[in-house]
């Protein structure tokens, strides 16, 4: 009796350690890989529709133009339609004069008209923000929070607000300090690329607009040190970012046929729309 009562208990344990395993194990939507997620997918939304409007904020809050916002947002959803994780993405321009660009978890999206500001043509406003929902495809914010508040906070943060209780405004801080202070690792860098220049050409675009953009960055970096700070703490540029690039377009079937010196057919409309960004927030020092 005791003997196939202890069967019966180990038989629970198992199945319970199994659930918890299963519980606390993903597989990354981009990558394919296993990965240990603690925070359900509905948690993870909450979290990012929860602090998004405190993060606007904290950012100078939208760019005052419909047709700026729009036209982000345009981008944006030609790349969430082919990401490799089905979220409600939402990508939106905010004031704040310093180039940067951040994915909540959940798939809300921020480019700074700072940022914007640098580039010259439509594909790589596409590769910034490629690179950013790649970040949230392969769950690399939400693998970041888990480090860096550890995940027992992170358990009860995305707890509270997806059970919208008093802890909720409090969470709401943790997460926007921690989503603006974000590091991500260099690999999570180099994947994000790799995803971003995949979305990129999915959705039409000629991915050396992702070369071109991180050749932009590293060369301001050269010239004007100090103005990308806030960008490199979170998302560093390197040459090895560019030289992987350019190595991943040169060699990958999928990039064949692309050429760095063709000319972005939607370099007229994003002029337009440059024209217009510096017209509504001015030109930065
Ligand atoms: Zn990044």
């Amino acid at each position: 009796m005791s003997r196939r009562l202890s069967i019966g208990a180990r038989a629970a344990l198992a199945v319970l350690s199994a659930s918890l395993f299963v519980g606390g194990c993903t597989t990354n939507p981009a990558t394919g890989k296993p990965m240990p997620i603690f925070i359900s997918q509905d948690q993870e939304i909450a979290m990012g529709v929860e602090a998004a409007p405190k993060f606007e904020e904290e950012f100078g809050g939208r760019v005052p133009n419909e047709q700026l916002l729009a036209y982000v947002r345009m981008v944006g959803n030609k790349l969430a339609a082919v990401s490799d994780r089905q979220m409600p993405y939402e990508y939106t321009l905010v004031k704040s004069d310093v180039p940067n660009a951040f994915a909540l978890p959940g798939g809300k999206i921020f480019v700074t008209a700072g940022l914007m500001r640098l580039m010259s043509n439509e594909r790589q406003l596409a590769a910034v923000l490629g690179h950013e929902t790649a970040h949230v495809a392969a769950m690399h914010n939400v693998m970041g929070m888990q480090r860096q508040m550890g995940t027992a906070l992170l358990i009860k943060i995305a707890g509270s607000m997806a059970g919208e209780n008093a802890g909720a405004a409090e969470a709401v801080t943790e997460v926007v300090a921690t989503m603006a202070s974000m590091s991500y690792s260099r690999k999570d860098e180099l994947e994000a690329d790799k995803y971003g220049m995949e979305y990129m050409t999915r959705a039409g675009y000629n991915p050396w607009g992702m070369v071109e953009l991180l050749t932009v960055l590293l060369n301001l970096k050269e010239s004007e040190p100090g103005m990308l700070d806030q960008l490199f703490s979170s998302h560093p540029a390197s040459g090895e970012r560019i030289a992987d690039a350019k190595g991943m377009i040169e060699t990958d079937d999928a990039y064949a046929g692309f050429t760095s010196t063709e000319r972005d057919p939607d370099t007229d409309r994003f002029a337009q729309m440059h024209k217009l960004l510096i017209e509504t927030v001015g030109a930065g020092e």
